[in-house]
């Protein structure tokens, strides 16, 4: 149990040098046993004439193909149940979590037991970066099951000794009555959850959300928590320290965290993942320096099953490599966006490629048109997503198919949504890929992200 600043002072704050050594020798490992175990690899690098034998350090990774999102999605239909880069059986895997996929189908990703030990310390990590002590009292409102962003962080958080109250998604007047009850110290949750609880407490309570007394409240699934405008707001309405964590679904539920400077989020899981920089657009890599901005590639060096090699997790950030007064080493990294159409909805991902897959389904009601109406820029979206799709000529009781719809979406991609049936042939065309996503809100020349 720590006592000091860090949870873990060896690894966070480890001299660059050293890092770059610790990598390159569980990178040379690692690569050696997802060759040993993945199909999925052995394949992609014949077709890539890659060689995990000529790497030596981290550099020499650049040489190795990207994975994408797509490709795990499919490697999983092929090859069911968790893909030919499943790396493990199933009766290895204690756990099996699921993310959204670019389709309606979800995507699923299993741990061992050797897995969740490492997953349990880097959320450890990155929630001690938050403040987060034994004396806690933890309210959690991420959703629990399935996601990432709930029995995971459960582990590190009772981990770290806190107190730890299950809470979840849609469950406002709970989460503050027992807040109150067991004197909550500290809330995890989505910005927009938090916004939202805020008027919530207001109207329903007649109160201030001050009252509740939270230390400290923790933000993340969401971009926004590192935009000082988003926290200042949210610090303001709690009386309360605002911070986040990043992570990936497929990659660790959490592996970066602000720390009481608040200026990014350090990087705290250098034994475990390798992260590159890379240009979007040309797959280049981008130097890895302070004030550096492009996508990011993650690779795990420890991980035993879906262990993923360059995968671009479609992450817009810019990192910062100054030295931070907390004493950590790890980089700071803020999320500025995405280089895809993802949209997070109350922290859930959604792709408009499985909207459309969802509307698809009830050809001939619907005729598959359809296009996904945002107010402001992505990826975050205030539910419910407004869709609008267009009914098929033979259609009839618009108001039964409305709820059938939403319905559907609903229980495929956990979203809320408010679905518009418009007319036959009102909605574009197009000859190539359809542009599912129309903006409804007035264009803003500068990044959102103050820097
Ligand atoms: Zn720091």
């Amino acid at each position: 149990m720590a006592e000091g600043p860090y949870w873990n002072e060896q690894v966070e704050t480890m001299s660059a040098k050293q890092t770059r050594a610790m990598q390159a020798e569980k990178l040379r490992a690692h690569l050696a046993y997802v060759r040993e175990r993945s199909p999925f690899y052995v394949r992609k690098w014949e077709q890539a004439g890659f060689d995990p034998e000529t790497v030596g350090g981290v550099d020499d990774l650049a040489h190795a193909p990207f994975t994408e999102k797509q490709e795990l999605r499919e490697s999983q239909v092929s090859d069911p149940p968790l893909g030919g880069h499943a790396a493990v059986a199933m009766r290895d895997m204690v756990r099996v979590h699921s993310s959204s996929g670019t389709t309606g189908r979800p995507s699923y990703i299993g741990i061992t037991k050797a897995d969740r030990e490492r997953w349990t310390e880097v959320v450890s990590r990155v929630y001690y970066t938050e403040g987060v002590r034994r004396d806690d009292v933890l309210i959690h409102g991420f959703g629990l099951g399935f996601f990432v962003g709930g029995l995971p962080l459960k582990d590190g958080i009772e981990n770290i000794g806190a107190t730890f109250v299950p809470i979840g998604t849609g469950a406002s007047e709970r989460l503050v009555t027992s807040a109150r009850h067991l004197g909550g110290t500290i809330l995890t949750c989505t910005p927009s959850y938090a916004n939202y609880l805020a008027e919530y407490i207001r109207e329903k309570f007649e109160a201030s959300p001050r009252d509740l007394g939270l230390r400290r409240i923790l933000l993340g699934a969401e971009p926004g928590g590192a935009i000082p405008a988003v926290r200042d707001r949210i610090a303001d309405a709690y009386g309360a320290l605002v911070t986040e964590a990043l992570g990936n679904a497929d990659i660790c539920p959490v592996y970066a965290a602000t720390c009481d400077e608040l200026d990014g989020n350090h990087f705290v899981a250098p034994d475990q993942i390798v992260l590159e920089l890379i240009d979007p657009e040309s797959g280049s890599l981008v130097d890895w320096e302070d004030g550096a901005e492009g996508e990011l590639v993650a690779t795990h060096i420890e991980r035993d099953c879906v262990p993923l090699v360059r995968f671009r997790t479609r992450d817009r950030v810019v990192v910062k490599t100054s030295p931070c007064a907390c004493g950590r080493t790890g980089a700071r990294i803020v999320c500025v966006g995405r280089t895809d159409d993802m949209l997070i909805v109350a922290g859930v991902n959604v792709w408009p490629s499985a909207v459309s897959d969802v509307i698809s389904e009830f050809h001939p009601r619907l005729t598959g048109s359809l296009q996904v109406l945002l107010e402001a820029p992505p990826p975050s979206v205030d539910p419910p997503l407004r869709i609008q799709a267009e009914y098929g000529p033979e259609a009839s009781d618009l108001e039964a198919l409305k709820d059938e719809v939403e319905g559907l979406l609903r229980d495929r991609l956990i979203v809320s949504t408010d679905v518009e049936l418009v007319p036959p042939g009102t909605l574009p065309r197009f000859e190539m890929k359809a542009q599912l996503l129309r903006h409804t809100y007035k264009e803003e020349p500068t990044t959102q992200l103050a820097r």
